[in-house]
């Protein structure tokens, strides 16, 4: 089969609505297949027999179990082998998450794993061409270049962009890599999806994920979407929700700007103006709390400083939220009383609540609407994050973060000390990597690095307004296709500028061919997901192992043996390797798995061992596709991929904990209440739990987190062995490394992290309770005075605006020059930068323009037609010519763009700078090359989903 691209930027005035049909689209590009069609939402084997030539039809096929590599839902697949060939692929039918479902990404994994446009060598660009070079080169001079920058400006002017692409041992060994190289200027796309997440809901009640699982949705009685479009997002999560709808009768409320395909599932659709979630939810409570809907024991038992909420709620009548909102009052109303009469129920989001400046204080908001209902810890219930990355829940809980070390122990001396415990090295040596001195009265060791969201920042601002030594001068993209940032323009400047760009990924990524440079670009080909082995996992923190499905394809290598051969080259590789074995010129995979469950105590990342983990991934079938819960066989009691907590070592067996902070279970049973992660009182008030305790706990009563001193106090010390009396001494439940604590705790019924309220003020961030602020580029000038935004102030290592910016669309009448809103969003048919599923023909087919849904009445008002192409211009400036998809799937006055495209810049193609081969069948302006700055105070979450623009004829 051979399909050639298409031109993105040719003239297409014949269309008669978006994009060419398919069967015009098979026509350009010579496609005499029908098979595509089928790649539906839980289609079949459509892939079978897929074209390898110099493979007998008849040979023997040997079977490999793989997780699909484009969400987080985590959906397995079986894939077929011959020869070495990866010549078919089924859906996995007893899969406990997706029971043979497929959506069309899933669908189209094997053309994947065979990407003819895939990077096949290690490629350099010299003067202006690409030259093919060995791996010894490549490996050398980055190396040295690596080592030069070192010595001239320090660790820190190298960054570390990393994947939630990578498996588990992956994440986990890059992040090890910048450690040991001397850095925390180390980050991955969680930063620009999910980060904001992580930090409202972990200091709401202790961990940062999703808290129940997909299946556990078909227990609810209404579920809640906000900013989430599972439907194309998660299209076999769908499978979970529709049960739920047809057993239960459950409601769907779906709050989103936008008409989208979830919401024509629902029974009521609140098109809120993007960015003003948090009055949306203080307009809910203002009559949850009005008219006695809350869950008062809940509150009381369970919560600390709801009054304080009540309080602020009361600010948002009916009458305030709906302008602001622009939604009625009768809709405020309405999801507040389905939310009420149909508990539990469960609460979903997803990019469009965190891509926000204040996107840390969103997700609490939605936290405290689920607080104030009492539908936390129960099954049908909690709030169900919906990740991304196939493996971005795993990437995060490695520790592939610019502020944290592996399993959230922050970057604190005793977090470094622990690190260094676990990897058996000196202290001293660890901390002699790392740069010196204080910048801006930062140390670098214990202060976060430069955020993925804005490296080009630590790449192009004045050195002097950065607390770190120098610029950052050299940086990896690996796994992570740059297109993704918001503020395109200045992206390219930093790419320009720096002294050399290392591109690690199985294709050429926009790092690689979206700058202007002639020298100083190396490509690496890393080998995709399928011919590798290791964990993922997925959004439910359910861990899976992928079976390594084929051999490294052309010169391509496995991401862990890149690391390998770097940390040789710079001379690190004896410290970063040193508890491994080295077979074949690698770690072995299994001694990383291991390395990784002696450190992670603090989220129960300790009872999955490799082979734990392998046994429920040869055993698919005897999970329950309703309970996740074996019901025979090996793994019997056991919930599939022993989400973390899986308290203690392997050998205790733990079963794993489906869903977080359920007191009907005992611990040991995946049982559990919040958690102690904040002293035991504040203000003089107590904050541990009051009268609520998981079953069969002996500390009948909150009681703060486990230490040798706890045990002591409560007579258990002698509990423990002599060797793990030796190792817990001085030491607590998450430094412990011989798990005697956590082992004692369980047996008396005790999580280990002790048992408090949820917290509904976080009194060490920039706003104590969710606070509505207008978006820097907002449409409402009007609202500014009430609901500003922040003053500008330096975060972390950057300076960050707001204030000015604010003032800047005033002064500048911005709001008048860009008078539409602008967001963006995801599509069914690809994932992320879209690099990888744009390269795919079978994706491809299906999506080929990238365009911008707008109203109706605002196409007129411009005389613009369906299938035009328009010039988009940005609130910064920023100019995209794409094609006008005109919808009334929006509401007038806002536009949204998908954020998948790239290759065309500016209204330039940027074909002839990719290496010849490499170029994806789909190519379209990057929706980010418009959007504008924007950063969420606590974690530097980029804005993507509240901008301004104008649209015009192009
Ligand atoms: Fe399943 Fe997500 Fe893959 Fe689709 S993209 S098959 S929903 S894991």
């Amino acid at each position: 089969m051979k399909l050639t691209r298409k031109s993105n930027v040719a003239p297409v005035a014949d269309k008669p609505a978006l994009g060419i049909s398919r069967r015009q689209f098979m026509k350009h590009a010579g496609i005499a297949t029908g098979g595509i069609a089928a790649a539906s939402l839980m289609g079949t084997g459509m892939m079978r027999r897929a074209e390898a030539a110099d493979v007998p039809y008849d040979a023997p096929i040997e079977i490999k179990r793989t997780i699909c590599s484009a969400c987080a839902v985590g959906c397995g697949l079986y894939a077929e082998v011959q020869n070495g060939v990866w010549t078919g692929q089924e859906p996995a039918f007893d899969h406990p998450f997706n029971a043979g479902g497929h959506c069309a990404k899933g669908a189209a994994l094997r053309e994947h794993g065979h990407g003819e446009k895939r990077l096949k060598y290690p490629m350099k660009l010299v003067d202006g061409k690409w030259k093919k070079i060995s791996w010894d080169q490549a490996i050398n001079e980055v190396g040295d270049k690596m080592l030069e920058i070192r010595k001239e400006s320090g660790p820190d002017s190298v960054y570390f962009m990393g994947s939630a692409k990578f498996s588990n041992e992956g994440c986990y060994s890059y992040r090890k890599l910048a450690a040991m190289w001397g850095t925390n200027n180390v980050d991955h796309s969680a930063r620009i999806c999910h980060s904001t997440t992580v930090a409202g809901v972990a200091n709401t009640w202790g961990y940062g994920a999703q808290t129940n699982s997909f299946n556990d949705i078909q227990n609810a009685n209404a579920i809640f979407f906000i900013g989430a479009n599972p439907a194309e997002a998660h299209p076999v999560s769908m499978q979970h929700i529709l049960i739920a709808k047809e057993k239960n009768n459950a409601k769907i409320i779906v709050v989103d700007p936008r008409y989208t395909r979830t919401a024509a599932h629902s029974d009521l659709h609140c098109a809120i103006r993007p960015g003003t979630d948090i009055p949306f939810i203080y307009g809910m409570l203002w009559h949850i709390f009005e008219n006695g809907w809350e869950d008062k024991t809940f509150i009381e038992q369970r919560t600390y400083a709801m009054d304080e909420i009540r309080a602020e709620a009361k600010k948002f009548p009916p009458k305030e939220v709906a302008d602001v909102c622009g939604v009625s009052e009768d809709v405020i109303y309405q999801a507040a009383k389905l939310m009420a009469e149909n508990r539990p129920g469960t609460v979903v989001w997803c990019m469009g609540g965190t891509q926000h400046h204040v996107g840390n204080a969103n997700t609490r908001a939605y936290c405290l609407l689920q607080l104030a209902l009492g539908n936390m810890g129960v099954s049908g219930g909690g709030t169900n994050i919906f990740r991304g990355h196939d493996n971005v829940q795993g990437a995060t809980d490695l520790g592939l973060l610019f502020d944290n070390l592996p399993g959230y122990y922050g970057l604190t001396s005793a977090a470094w000390q622990h690190w260094t415990n676990v990897w058996e090295l000196d202290m001293e040596w660890v901390k002699g990597r790392f740069d010196h001195g204080t910048y801006l009265g930062r140390e670098p060791m214990t202060t976060p690095g430069i955020p993925c969201s804005r490296w080009h920042d630590g790449v192009l601002l004045e050195k002097d307004k950065l607390a770190q030594k120098d610029n950052i001068r050299l940086a990896f993209f690996w796994g992570q296709s740059v297109n993704t940032e918001t503020r395109q323009a200045e992206v390219r400047d930093a790419l320009d500028k720096m002294d050399t760009v290392v591109v690690v990924d199985p294709f050429p990524t926009m790092a690689g061919v979206m700058h202007r440079r002639k020298n100083g670009v190396y490509l690496l080909p890393a080998c995709t997901q399928f011919e590798a082995s290791g964990a993922i996992s997925n959004s439910g923190r359910s861990i899976q192992w992928r079976e390594q499905v084929v051999q490294p394809l052309f010169e391509s290598k496995n991401d862990i043996e890149i690391m390998y051969l770097l940390a040789k080259k710079v001379g690190i590789a004896d410290q970063w390797a040193k508890r491994w074995e080295i077979k074949d010129g690698k770690p072995v995979t299994e001694d990383i798995s291991r390395e990784i469950n002696r450190g992670m105590w603090t989220i129960g990342y300790t009872g999955q061992s490799p082979e734990r983990i392998k046994q429920h991934t040869m055993n698919w079938g005897t999970f329950s596709n309703k309970t996740l819960e074996a019901e025979g066989g090996p793994c019997k009691g056991e919930t599939y991929g022993l989400p973390w907590p899986c308290w203690g070592t392997p050998e205790q067996k733990h079963p794993g904990t489906q869903i977080l902070y359920n007191t009907h279970k005992h611990v040991k049973d995946g049982g559990g209440n919040f958690r102690a992660r904040y002293g035991v009182e504040h203000n003089g008030q107590n904050i541990l739990a009051e009268g609520s305790f998981s079953k069969g706990c002996e500390l009948e009563d909150g009681f703060p987190e486990f230490t040798d001193k706890m045990l002591k106090q409560l007579g258990w010390w002698d509990e423990l062995t002599a060797e793990e009396k030796a190792s817990a001494e001085g030491k607590n439940w998450k430094t412990d490394l011989s798990g005697g604590i956590v082992r004692v705790a369980v047996k008396h019924g005790c999580i280990p992290f002790g048992n408090a309220k949820a917290r509904c003020i976080v009194w060490t961030f920039p706003d104590q309770f969710p606070v509505h602020r207008e978006p820097l580029y907002t449409s409402r000038r009007d609202l500014i005075a009430k609901y500003p935004t922040y003053a500008d102030m330096q975060v972390h290592r950057l300076p960050t605006l707001y204030k000015s910016i604010q003032d800047k669309v005033i002064t500048d009448n911005l709001d008048k020059k860009y008078p539409l809103v602008l967001t963006s969003g995801r599509l069914v048919e690809y994932e992320g930068g879209g690099e990888e599923s744009r390269s795919n023909p079978w994706l491809a087919e299906l999506q080929q323009e990238m365009f911008v849904e707008i109203h109706p009445a605002d196409a007129a008002d411009r005389g613009l037609r369906d299938g035009e192409m328009v010039w988009l211009e940005g609130a910064e400036g920023g100019r995209i010519k794409v094609m006008a998809m005109v919808t009334p799937r929006v509401p007038k006055g806002i536009t949204w763009m998908p954020y998948h495209f790239a290759g065309v810049m500016h209204g330039e193609s940027l074909e002839p700078n990719y290496p010849e081969g490499t170029v994806p069948y789909v190519l379209g302006e990057s929706c980010n090359t418009a959007l504008t700055y924007g950063y969420d105070p606590v974690t530097q979450m980029q804005e993507t989903k509240a901008s301004l623009c104008q649209i015009e004829k192009a």
